[in-house]
C-alpha cells in the first residue's frame, strides 16, 4: 500500500480558492474554506437559537465552518413555510416540476468541481468516491424528471361493470416529508429522497447529519438555482436525538436512512402518528465468487465495494465466500489489489481511499480488527491506523479465519475490513450469506450468469449484484433499491421511490346501473342476478 502525506490542496473550484482568515481570531472563519462561500449556505439553516457548533474537516482536524442550530420553533418554523408553499406546488404542471429536476441534473453535472471539493473537505473521502454523489444526483433527477408523467399520470382501470363503470386512479402529494439524513453520502442522501418527494407535489423539511451540513445546504442551493420555489426545501440543523421527535411529530411522511437502531425509533413514532415512513438502514453485505468466476474482475470488484468511500457506504461488501478450488487465487489477487491501494490526505484525483469521518468510525474500526486478532483472525493486509495521514485514516484491510465469536463476524464495521470465508458448496454459500439479521445488498461473480441469476433469488436482500458488487443496481435508478429483514422498510428509486410520498385516490364514474335492486326487482332477485353475471365474467376472463 502506498502513502503519501502530502498536504490538502483544494480542487479548482471556488470553496478552496480564497484569502483564508484565521478561525482563532475570528470564529466564523476557516484555514480550509472561504467563510463568505459558508455563511452563504449557512445562512440556509432555519435557525433563531443563536448556537451555533464548529465543523471540523476530518482530513486535518481543522475547523470549516460554524453551523447555525434548530430548536423545535425552528422546526414548527420550516413545516410552516413548507406547508405555505406545498399548496401551490402541488397545483403546479407536472411537466414544470419535472422540468427543474431536468434543471438540476445539468446544474449538478456543470457544477460538480464545487460539490466534490465541499464533500472531500466534510467527509474526507477520495475524490474519486465524492464524485459518485453527484454522478448519482444527475440521474436520480434525469430518470424521475423523465418519466414523471408515467409514476404519477392519472391511470385509468378496470371497473366493476364492462363499459358503465369508468375507474380512475390518481396520485395526490402526501403534504410535507420529513428527511432525515446521514453523513456517508452527504450530498447524494441529501437530496436523492428529496428529489421524488418533489416531484411528487410535496414540501421537504431535511435535517442532514450535524457533521456533514454544508454539503446539504449545497444541494439547496442548486435545487434553489434550478428553479424551485421558496419554501419547498427547508434545512434545520441539530442532534437528531432532539430534532427527530418535532419533525416527526410534524411530517406527513418520514423518509429515514441511517443505523438500524434509529430506524426502529422511528418506525414506532410514525407508528404513532399512523403515518408512512420507509427506512434505508445498515447492512452487513455478502460477497460470492464462484469457482467459474473471472478472478481477476471479482478481486477489481470486491476492493471497490470494500474500500469506497473506506467502507462507510450502506451496501459496502463486508463478507466476501470464495468458492474452495479458487479461494487461494482469488485470496492472492485481492491481496495484492489492497496493498497496491494509494492512500493519500487531500481534494486531488489519484488516491484510492481516504479518510473514515471522524474518531467515532475509527474507534469502532479499530475495536472490530483488534477483537478479530485477538480472537485468531489474521491479518492478510492493512489492520493499521495510520495517523500520519490523517486523524482518523485507517489502512484498508483484509481478514481471514474470522468466526462467529468475533465482533465483526455479524456486526456492520462500517469501515474498510473486510473478512474472507472459504466455501465448498453454492447451497452452503447461500445460506451462510443469508445468515444474520441483515438484508440490504449482495454480489456473486460468476461467468455462468444464468446460474448467478437463479442463485440471486435465493439471497434475501434487496439488491443484487452480478459480475459487479454494488453499482450496476444502485446507478439503475428505475431498479428500487433498499433493504429486507433489519435493513430496511420501502425502497427508494423507481416507481416505489416516488409513489411513497403519494396519497392513491380512486375515482370511478358509474353510468346507468346502479348498484341495487332496480325495475322492482327484490333484493333476492338482485342477488342472484348479480350471481349470474359474476359467473359470466368470469367465463368471458374477465378479472
Ligand atoms: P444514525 O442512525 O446514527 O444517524 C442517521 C441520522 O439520524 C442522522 O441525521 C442523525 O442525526 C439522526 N438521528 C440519530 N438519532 C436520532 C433519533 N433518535 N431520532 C431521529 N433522528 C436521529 O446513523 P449513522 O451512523 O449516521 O449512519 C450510518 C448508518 O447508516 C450505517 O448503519 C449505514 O449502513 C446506514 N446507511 C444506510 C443507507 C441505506 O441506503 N440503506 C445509506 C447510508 C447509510
Amino acid at each position: 500500500m502506498s502513502a503519501s502525506s502530502q498536504p490538502a490542496g483544494a480542487g479548482g473550484a471556488s470553496f478552496g480558492d480564497s484569502d483564508l482568515a484565521d478561525p482563532e481570531h475570528d470564529v466564523a472563519a476557516s484555514y480550509a474554506l472561504d467563510p463568505a462561500s459558508v455563511r452563504a449556505l449557512t445562512r440556509r439553516v432555519v435557525s433563531t437559537t443563536g448556537r451555533e457548533v464548529p465543523a471540523y474537516t476530518p482530513i486535518t482536524g481543522q475547523p470549516l465552518a460554524m453551523v447555525p442550530q434548530s430548536g423545535e420553533a425552528d422546526v414548527e418554523e420550516a413545516f410552516a413555510r413548507a406547508r405555505r408553499a406545498q399548496r401551490a406546488w402541488a397545483r403546479t404542471p407536472l411537466a414544470e416540476r419535472a422540468a427543474m429536476l431536468l434543471r438540476l441534473h445539468d446544474l449538478v453535472l456543470e457544477r460538480q468541481d464545487e460539490i466534490i471539493d465541499l464533500i472531500c473537505w466534510e467527509s474526507g473521502k477520495a475524490r474519486k468516491h465524492a464524485f459518485d454523489e453527484p454522478l448519482h444526483i444527475a440521474l436520480t433527477a434525469r430518470y424521475y424528471g423523465r418519466t414523471a408523467a408515467q409514476h404519477l399520470g392519472t391511470k385509468r382501470v378496470r371497473g366493476v361493470v364492462p363499459g358503465l363503470t369508468q375507474a380512475e386512479v390518481n396520485r395526490t402529494p402526501k403534504g410535507v416529508v420529513g428527511i432525515i439524513a446521514p453523513w456517508n453520502y452527504p450530498f447524494t442522501m441529501a437530496l436523492c429522497d428529496g428529489i421524488p418527494a418533489l416531484l411528487a407535489g410535496n414540501a421537504v423539511v431535511i435535517k442532514p447529519d450535524a457533521q456533514t451540513m454544508l454539503s446539504a445546504l449545497l444541494g439547496a442551493r442548486l435545487l434553489e438555482e434550478a428553479g424551485l420555489p421558496e419554501g419547498l426545501w427547508n434545512v434545520v440543523a441539530g442532534p437528531g436525538r432532539e430534532l427527530g421527535t418535532p419533525i416527526i411529530d410534524r411530517s406527513d411522511y418520514v423518509c429515514f436512512t441511517g443505523s438500524t437502531p434509529t430506524g426502529r425509533i422511528i418506525a414506532r413514532q410514525c407508528a404513532e402518528r399512523l403515518i408512512g415512513c420507509s427506512l434505508e438502514l445498515g447492512g452487513k453485505n455478502p460477497m460470492l465468487v464462484l469457482r467459474d468466476a473471472d478472478l481477476d474482475r471479482a478481486a477489481e470488484g470486491a476492493v471497490r465495494a470494500v474500500f469506497s468511500n473506506a467502507g462507510q457506504l450502506c451496501v459496502a461488501i463486508e463478507r466476501l465466500y470464495v468458492a474452495d478450488q479458487v479461494y487461494d487465487r482469488f485470496r492472492d489477487k485481492l491481496v495484492e489489489r489492497t496493498r497496491a491501494m494509494t492512500l493519500r490526505p487531500g481534494l486531488e484525483w489519484g488516491s484510492d481511499m481516504g479518510s473514515l469521518i471522524s474518531q467515532d468510525q475509527l474507534d469502532t474500526v479499530v475495536a472490530h480488527v483488534d477483537d478479530a486478532v485477538a480472537k485468531g483472525a489474521r491479518v492478510l493486509v492493512g489492520g493499521k491506523a495510520r495517523p500520519d495521514l490523517g486523524p482518523y485514516f485507517y489502512e484498508p484491510t483484509v481478514l481471514e479465519g474470522v468466526t462467529p465469536s468475533m465482533t465483526c463476524f455479524g456486526e456492520e464495521t462500517f469501515g474498510p475490513v473486510v473478512a474472507l470465508h472459504r466455501f465448498h458448496d453454492e447451497a452452503d454459500a447461500v445460506s451462510r450469506a443469508n445468515e444474520g439479521e441483515y438484508g440490504l445488498n449482495a454480489s456473486i461473480y460468476s461467468r455462468d450468469t444464468r446460474r448467478a441469476r437463479a442463485l440471486a433469488r435465493q439471497v434475501r436482500c434487496g439488491t443484487v449484484n452480478v459480475n459487479e458488487a454494488f453499482a450496476a443496481t444502485f446507478a439503475s435508478i428505475e431498479a428500487p433499491m433498499g433493504g429486507m429483514r433489519q435493513s430496511g422498510m420501502g425502497r427508494r428509486q423507481g416507481a416505489e421511490g416516488v409513489l411513497r410520498y403519494t396519497e392513491t385516490q380512486s375515482v370511478a364514474v358509474q353510468r346507468l346501473l346502479r348498484f341495487g335492486p332496480a325495475f322492482g326487482m327484490d333484493d333476492k332477485t338482485y342477488a342472484q342476478v348479480m350471481t349470474a353475471n359474476l359467473r359470466l365474467l368470469r367465463k368471458v376472463g374477465r378479472a
